[in-house]
């Protein structure tokens, strides 16, 4: 079953950012300090939205604090795994119609989001299809609930797979909401969802996991 979400929620709806704004138009949504454009976002997950958060809000509600467990700190991190690279064949039998996804644990599932000009199409995945993909690839299961996504992209050199923070997959919904023209999503909408994933591939690192 396939439902349209609210993504991307208030905080991050696309907007035009000028390459020279002032950097401090934005505040933090859960105490109303003003922030810099460059900012660190918590996750509500009773009412699963997204919020900019200044710097002292998200060092509340990292893991290592013990901070409302509503509000979860959205980790900075982005992994790949060049050990254990996912195919083509990985991402066909995970059946989504697009040429990219990302994947979200919340609850007792997966929720799979894949772009459209409606917003992103959200379909609920198996556990058990994914503990299987998870099981020859690590970094599926390295990502954490509700705040980290794994992200895959099907593209003309192969597939790629990436762990990453979940406002990145607000920006990439962004992306694709604004420019996304015609059936196909036109070269506009390529353009900048192919400029988010050189980016995401630039700051990605490898996978480390235990002996
Ligand atoms: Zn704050
Ligand atoms: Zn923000």
């Amino acid at each position: 079953m396939s439902s349209r979400t609210g993504f991307p929620h208030r905080g991050d709806r696309p907007r035009p950012v000028p390459e020279r704004r002032s950097a401090w138009l934005e505040k933090c949504e859960l105490c109303g300090t003003p922030v810099a454009s460059r900012h660190g976002h918590v996750v509500d997950t009773g009412r699963r939205g997204l919020l900019c958060a200044c710097r002292a809000c998200f060092l509340l509600f990292t893991e290592s604090r013990c901070g409302d467990p509503r509000y979860r700190a959205v980790p900075e991190r982005y992994l790949w795994d060049p050990d254990r690279p996912v195919t083509g064949i990985d991402w066909a039998g995970l059946g989504i119609p697009a040429s990219f996804a990302f994947f979200l644990r919340r609850g007792a599932g997966v929720a799979a989001f894949h772009p459209g000009p409606a917003g992103p199409t959200e379909s609920l995945l198996t556990l058990d299809l994914w503990t299987e993909l998870s099981d020859g690839h690590p970094l599926l299961a390295a990502a954490e609930p509700e705040v980290e996504a794994i992200l895959f992209h099907e593209a003309e050199c192969g597939t790629d797979c990436f762990l990453v923070p979940i406002d990145v997959c607000y920006r990439l919904v962004g992306a694709v909401r604004r420019y996304w023209t015609g059936r196909d999503g036109g070269p506009r909408v390529r353009e900048h969802v192919g400029a988010l994933f050189e980016e995401i591939r630039q700051r990605a690192e490898p996978l480390v996991t235990g002996p």
